[in-house]
C-alpha cells in the first residue's frame, strides 16, 4: 500500500483526511502510534552518518518521531493550501514546513525565541490570550527582549507603529483575539512590515485555516494551540508552529531546529495520534461551529440584558466587512459577549447557564463559557485589560456543535434570571 496522493485542488476535508496517510507499517489504515523514545540503528556508521545530518532516520523522540512529523506535515499543508495549489509543481515542503509542540505556548516559546534574541525587539497585541499576554509582558522583559505594545488593530495605527519601530523582529498578533474577537487587516499588515523587514506572526488558533489562512496574505509564521479546534474534542494539549521560511523551520538548523531541542517540548506520540484523528472530522465541525456561533450571536444581540455582542459574522460589527474580505466559510464559533449590570450580572448569566461548561479552553465540539476578568485574562493587570478594552462584563463563549435550538433555550434561561 502506497502513500495516498493529494491533488492541490483538493478540499479541506480530503486534505485532513489523506495527506500523510496510507502506506503506514502493515498496512495500518491509521499511522500506527510509535510511543517510543529513542529509535535503534544497525551500526555505528550508520548511526553517525543520521548524528551528522547525511543521513535522514530517527533517532530521538525529543527532536523528532513519526507522528510528529505526521501531524506537522498535515497542519503545514492545511495553512500553507493555496500556496501549494499556485504551485503544483513545488512539493509541498518546498513551500511550508511546520512543528508540533506540547502546548500552544511552547508554539510561542519556540516560534519567537527562534527568531529573536536579547536586545531584539518586538511589536505585541495588548488584547492577546492571557498567557500570550503574560509571556511577554513578564517573561520576555526577564531575557532582555524589548516589547513595543499596541491595542488599537486599525491598519493605520499598526502602519504607524511599525514605521515608528523599524528595527522590530516581528510583530505577534491573534485574529480574531482572544477574547475581544478583534480583527488585524493582514494584507495591510504585511505591506507595512515588509517595508522593515518585520515578521508579521500570527497566532491563527481562533479561525484555524477553515476560515483564514495568514501565510496567503504573506504572513511570515502561523501559531496554533492544537489543545482547540485542530484537536476538537478537549482531550489533549498541543500547538503547532507553520512558516514558509524553511531556513528558520529546518530541523538541523539554529531556529525552529535548534530551540525545539534545548526547550524540550516534543509533544506525546500518544497526544499528537490524538489530535490527528480529531482533525479527521476538522472540516465539519468547523462548519457547525460557525453556523452555531451566528445563530448565537444573531440570538443574543437581541436581548436585553446584552450591551454588545463581539462577532464579526454580525453585519453591524465594526469588522464585518473586513471579515469576509479576509475570512471564508463563516466567522468562525467564538462569540463574546457585554452583559449590562456590570461584572455581577457577567457571572450571574455565566453561573446560569447549564448546557456550556464553565471552563477556561475553546474549539471543543461542546460549547464552553467562562468570564475573562475571572478566569482566562485574570493574570493580565486590571489597567492593561482596560488598555485592551477588556471589560470587567465580557463573557467569551466557545460555541459547541450542540443543537442550536437546545443552546439557545438554556442561554434564554439564564438570561431570564437577569430580567
Ligand atoms: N493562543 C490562544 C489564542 C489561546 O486561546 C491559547 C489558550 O487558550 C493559547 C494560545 C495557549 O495554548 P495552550 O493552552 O495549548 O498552551
Amino acid at each position: 500500500m502506497t502513500t495516498k496522493k493529494i491533488k492541490p485542488e483538493h478540499g479541506m476535508s480530503t486534505i485532513v483526511n489523506h495527506v500523510g496517510e496510507g502506506g503506514h507499517d502493515k498496512h495500518a489504515h491509521l499511522m500506527p502510534i510509535y510511543q517510543t523514545s529513542t529509535f535503534g540503528f544497525d551500526t555505528v556508521e550508520e548511526a553517525g552518518e543520521v548524528f551528522a545530518g547525511k543521513k535522514k532516520a530517527y533517532a530521538y523522540t525529543r527532536s523528532q518521531n513519526p507522528n510528529m512529523d505526521h501531524l506537522a506535515n498535515k497542519i503545514a499543508y492545511m495553512e500553507g493550501v493555496d500556496l501549494i495549489r499556485s504551485n503544483p509543481d513545488a512539493e509541498p515542503s518546498e513551500l511550508v514546513m511546520g512543528k508540533v509542540t506540547s502546548s500552544g505556548m511552547a508554539a510561542t516559546s519556540v516560534a519567537v525565541l527562534a527568531k529573536m534574541r536579547a536586545g531584539d525587539k518586538a511589536i505585541v497585541q495588548r488584547g492577546l490570550y492571557g498567557n500570550s499576554f503574560k509571556w511577554w509582558y513578564q517573561f520576555a522583559p526577564r531575557l532582555g527582549l524589548e516589547v513595543v505594545w499596541f491595542s488599537d488593530v486599525n491598519p493605520q495605527s499598526l502602519a504607524d507603529v511599525i514605521e515608528q519601530n523599524p528595527d522590530a523582529k516581528m510583530i505577534f498578533l491573534e485574529t480574531p483575539s482572544n477574547p475581544n474577537i478583534e480583527i488585524v487587516d493582514l494584507e495591510k499588515l504585511v505591506e507595512a512590515a515588509r517595508a522593515h523587514d518585520t515578521w508579521v506572526v500570527v497566532d491563527n488558533t481562533f479561525a484555524t485555516p477553515y476560515h483564514q489562512r495568514p501565510l496567503t496574505f504573506g504572513c511570515d509564521v502561523v501559531l496554533h494551540s492544537t489543545s482547540k479546534y485542530i484537536s476538537g474534542h478537549g482531550q489533549v494539549i498541543g500547538g503547532a508552529i507553520v512558516s514558509t521560511h524553511l531556513d528558520y523551520m529546518a530541523p538541523g538548523g539554529d531556529g525552529v531546529g535548534l530551540t525545539y531541542k534545548m526547550l524540550g517540548v516534543a509533544p506525546s506520540p500518544t497526544d499528537t495520534s490524538l489530535i490527528n484523528v480529531g482533525l479527521k472530522t476538522f472540516e465539519v465541525r468547523m462548519q457547525k461551529h460557525a453556523e452555531n456561533a451566528l445563530a448565537v450571536a444573531t440570538w443574543l444581540q437581541a436581548q436585553s440584558p446584552i450591551e454588545e455582542v463581539l462577532y464579526p459574522g454580525l453585519q453591524e460589527n465594526p469588522y464585518h466587512e473586513l471579515a469576509k474580505r479576509q475570512m471564508m466559510n463563516g466567522f468562525g464559533g467564538m462569540v463574546s459577549f457585554k452583559v449590562r449590570g456590570g461584572v455581577k450580572n457577567s457571572m450571574a448569566f455565566t453561573n446560569a447557564v447549564t448546557i456550556p461548561t464553565l471552563a477556561v479552553s475553546l474549539g471543543n465540539v461542546d460549547s464552553l463559557i467562562q468570564h475573562p476578568a475571572s478566569m482566562t485574562h485574570s493574570a493580565t493587570p486590571k489597567a492593561e485589560r482596560e488598555k485592551a478594552g477588556i471589560t470587567d462584563n465580557l463573557v467569551r463563549l466557545s460555541v459547541g456543535i450542540e443543537n442550536i435550538d437546545d443552546l439557545i433555550a438554556d442561554l434564554d434561561q439564564a438570561m431570564n434570571q437577569l430580567k
